[in-house]
Order: structure tokens, then sequence, then C-alpha cells
């Protein structure tokens, strides 16, 4: 081989925290403080908070690889720690607060995590916790010294204190690319959550390429609103790509409202948000009630669980604003595919420009995707047969954190998603199901999904749910599920009239149920089916019985 004779600089988290405080310094990181305050900083202070904190760490006799956790919203110093925990060589464990207590009990002592960064929210949580964790030796709060929370926690130590314990003189370490740098859990629907762990180079190229104008097109330009939280798989990865890029950043704390994000979006300018679709369903009324146009607001990236085509709509024709439909998994840090149009669509007719865009997208380089049968054989991408997605690429998994080595992928070295899909001969994604939840009528599957999307389309529908419900002839029926809006009510023919037309006959639910509580819903907002399926799978056996 003849060697090619370029430099070999390592790709790490430190690198991308160097670049945005020497170029984009003084590009603004604003932040909703956990008691409701706006705070501004810039790069340049992340930068040197980021250094503070790893050489207090080092100080504090937490070595490289260690785990250091955090439960923590979206703000000023959860972004610090980002920064200082894995750019000092440390992988920054980030739980979801909204796992019951055992789960996150179960992730602190899986990751052996010996530090435990915390928001004064999570402080009652934490207490409850710490006798089960086994592992954490210092509990810092994510804030300055707190009298009443020392009260209730007496060893309790405080980050701007413990920054202070460092320097921001301090030199990052020189670190393999290839060592670990962060590390997430799966919510865990049934069984324990797995943990993800990634590594600094494939952050760094997962950065590059979400960065990328075919992906969500972050940029110096950009005033980026992660909704996500930084506790869901690195809110997408926009911490990373916002340092890659010098994007200011605005944190909204623990304000998820629809009215508080329609406010921060409107008095700080931003121009991308980044969330799952529950989200995005209270920013759009909150709009329409507070009368809100959006106006900075350019585009959304919507992704996490299908986003329904009446919500792409109504952020183009409301607000004109531009949707990014994106499919990712926590296993593929998260990025998989992101909906843009190509040179050729752009002749299109708008209607069918807008049909193209409800899709889950396309792969940017860096991943690739197949679509298999039940027996792992791969089929067509012609954009009608569905199958198992799987993928590979320079951002997904290998092994899952502390599993038997070669359990995780195909013996072909591809990750099988769980997830059901068509793929088109441009490359474009469709999801129709998850494997465990797709509708199996008479032998033929029916997508849940496109159900779903088909009644989130009635104006007074907030919430809807298409199961599989058991039925004597056909195995599965599908049954609809809905929540409607608040003081709107929807009737049971008036929904089933809505499907004539626009699925095949036998593919329209056989009953709709009208709820009056909202669904139930998982630690990363996606809709709990199987809670669904032991609640109301037997109504069509019921009725066949009554
Ligand atoms: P998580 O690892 O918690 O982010 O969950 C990943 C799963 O969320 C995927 O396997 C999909 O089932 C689902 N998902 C993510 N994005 C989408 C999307 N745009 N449309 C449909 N399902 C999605």
């Amino acid at each position: 081989m003849l060697e090619g004779l370029m430099m070999h600089q390592p790709l790490t988290i430190s690198a991308l925290i160097d670049h945005a405080e020497r170029h984009h310094g003084d590009t603004e990181i604003v932040s909703v403080e956990t008691d409701g305050t706006r705070s501004r900083s810039d790069w340049a202070s992340i930068a040197a908070n980021a250094r503070r904190l790893a050489s207090a760490l080092e100080g504090r006799g937490i070595g490289l690889g260690d785990r250091v956790a955090t439960i923590a919203w979206n703000n000023r110093r959860h972004l610090e720690c980002y920064f200082g925990v894995s750019g000092g060589g440390r992988v920054l464990h980030t739980v979801n607060p909204r796992l019951f207590p055992e789960q996150m009990a179960y992730v602190l002592n899986h990751a052996a995590d010996r530090v435990l960064f915390f928001d004064r929210t999570f402080l009652p949580v934490v207490k409850a916790l710490r006798p089960k964790l086994e592992t954490v030796e210092h509990y810092v709060l994510l804030g300055s010294r707190d009298e009443d929370a020392l009260t209730e926690m007496p060893d309790l130590q405080f980050y701007d204190e413990l920054i202070a314990e460092g320097t921001a003189d301090f030199s990052w370490p020189e670190i393999d690319e290839r060592a670990a740098s962060s590390l997430c859990y799966t919510s865990g629907t049934t069984g324990n959550p797995k943990g993800v762990l990634y590594s600094h180079r494939s952050t760094v190229i997962h950065a590059f390429a979400s960065a990328l104008p075919d992906t969500l097109g972050i940029s110096a330009r950009e005033s980026v609103l992660p909704v996500v939280p930084l506790f869901h798989v690195n809110a997408w990865g926009t911490p990373y790509a916002a340092a890659l890029t010098g994007a200011r950043m605005v944190l909204p704390g623990p304000f998820l409202d629809g009215e508080s994000l329609v406010k921060l979006i409107d008095e700080e300018g931003v121009t991308l948000a980044l969330g799952v679709p529950t989200i995005w369903q209270g920013l759009l009324l909150a709009a329409e009630k507070t009368g809100s146009r959006l106006d900075s607001l350019k585009r959304t990236v919507i992704g996490g669980s299908a986003c329904p085509p009446a919500m792409i709509e109504a952020f183009r024709e409301r607000h004109g604003v531009e949707v990014l439909h994106a499919w990712g998994m926590t296993e593929l840090s998260p990025l998989g595919s992101v909906n843009n149009l190509k040179a050729k669509h752009l002749s299109l007719p708008e209607t069918e420009q807008h049909a193209l865009r409800l899709s889950q997208g396309r792969p940017p380089f860096g991943i690739e995707m197949r679509i298999v049968d039940d027996a792992g054989r791969p089929l067509p991408h012609d954009g009608k047969t569905q199958g198992e997605l799987q993928v590979r690429g320079h951002w997904v998994l290998s092994e899952y954190f502390g599993a038997e080595p070669g359990t995780t992928l195909t013996e072909d070295g591809w990750f099988a998603t769980g997830d059901v899909a068509t793929i088109d001969p441009d490359g474009y994604l469709d999801i129709r199901d998850r494997a465990k939840d797709v509708i199996k009528s008479g032998g033929e599957w029916i997508s849940s999904v496109e159900l779903e999307n088909i009644a989130m389309g009635h104006p007074a529908v907030l919430e809807a749910a298409a199961i599989a419900a058991r039925h004597p002839k056909w195995d599965e029926r599908p049954v609809l599920l809905v929540v409607p809006k608040e003081g709107e009510s929807v009737s049971e023919e008036e929904l089933k009239a809505l499907y004539e037309g626009r699925v095949a006959k036998w593919q329209i639910p056989d009953r709709v149920i009208v709820l009056d509580e909202p669904l139930p819903r998982n630690a990363t907002g996606k809709v709990l089916k199987r809670h669904l399926r032991d609640r109301f799978g037997d109504v069509l056996i019921a009725d066949e019985v009554g």
C-alpha cells in the first residue's frame, strides 16, 4: 500500500469545543435556568468552564474512562458537562429522569457512575435513589451553593464551587478517537435499558453529517433550540454539531410547554428547533392561542415518532415553517435519515413535493440501510415492499455496553432496528410500524402509522394510536384509540368516515374508542402500545360475545 501523506489528528470532542471557542467565542448561548431566569453565556465561557470542570474532576481523582452521570434539563451547566466531562476523557452518562426509579438505579449502577450531577428539580428523586446507588461518590447540584438543599443532603456539592477548584488553563488530554465519550441507555419498554457507548470518533463524524445542508442544516447563521432533551440521545447530537459549526444555542430548561416555547422562540429569534411530535402539538396550539406567527422560525426537525402529515401541513400553511421529518435511534447516535428533496423534485408540482416530504427521508453519507424478510433476505428498494429495517455505518453501535460480545448485530454485521419500513429507489425511507406493533389481519399487514396519520388529520383529534385487537376470524383487526383536543369531541362514525377512500376497506379500523385521558407514553415520549393492547386487545372479542 502506498500510504497517504496527510496529518492524522484524532477526532475528539475537545477539538470541537476548541474550535467553537477559537472562531465563535462570542456566539451566544442562551439558557433558561431551572428557576426560570434566562442567562446569557457564549462559546468562549462554555469552553473555559468545560476546562475548569475537567481539571476539577481530575483533581478529585476521577480517571480517564470513568463514568460521570447527569440528571438535568437543557441548560448552560449541562452543556458545559458535555464538553468538560467528555473532553477531559471521561464518559458522560446522561440519565433520563422519566425512567422509573428502579430503572434509573439500574442504569446508574450498570454504568458504575462515580459522579452524579443533577438539577435542583431532581433533588427529591436523587435522595430517594441514593440508598440504591452502589458506585456514586460525589453528588453535585448543578448550581451555586444552596443552603436549603444542604439541609436535605448534607454532603451535597455544588457545581459552581467544584469548577472553581479547577483552572481554565487546563490542557485537554490526548485521547484516542476510538475512546468512549458518552453513554445513553435505550428507554427499555421491555426488560432492562441497554447502554449505547459512543466514541469520540463516532460523535464527531455524526456531528459533521448532521450539520450538512441535506440533513439538519446547522450553521453559524442558525439559532438552534433543542427542545429534545440533552438526556435523549445527546439532544440528537445538537451540542456537538453546534460547536462544530459555531451555531448559537437556545436552551429551554424545564419549560417545555407550548406557551413557554413560543415565547422563547419569538424573543430569542430561534431559526431551527428540534423535538418529538407531542412537543410541537403543544407549540402549535399555543401559537394559535397567542396569535404568534413564529416569524423567526425557518425549520423544525421532527422525529422520535412518526410526524403526522397534518402537523407538517400546519407548520407550512400557518407559519411558513419547513418540517424536516427525521428518523433515528439511540443505537444510531441517533441520526438515520432526514427528509430533504433532491434537485429533480424541485420541478414537480407543489402538491407532489409536499407528498414527498411526508416520509422519514433518506440517509446521509455514513449510514447504509436495507430491508429484509423474516429469513433475513434483502428485499427490493421499490417503495412498496416492506421488511425489517437494518442499518450499518460510522455512528451505529457495534455492541451494547456490557453485553455478551457478538450478540448485538446480525451475523453479517448489520444492526436490526425492529422497525418495519419500505425504501424507495431514491433511498427514501417510510417507517410503517415497530415490528412488534404491526396489525396482521388475515395474513395481511396494516400499517398503524398510516391509520394514526389519517386520524391526526381530523381537527378535533389530539392523539391517536392504532393497535391490533384479537379477532376470532381474522386473528387481528385494527382498533383506533383517540384522544380529542380539550373542549372538543369526536364520534366513532365521523372518524371511520375519514378512512373511506383513503385506505382499502379492509384496513379501516373495526372500532374507534374515544379516551378522556392522555395515551400512555414511555420515558422518551413514545406511545406504550403494549399497555393499550393489554387494556383494549379483547374489545372485539367482547363485542362478538356481547
Ligand atoms: P429511541 O432510541 O428512543 O430514540 O427510539 C428509536 C425508535 O423510535 C425507532 O426505532 C422508531 O421506532 C422510532 N422513531 C424514531 N423516529 C421516528 C420517525 N420519524 N417515524 C417513526 N418512528 C420513529
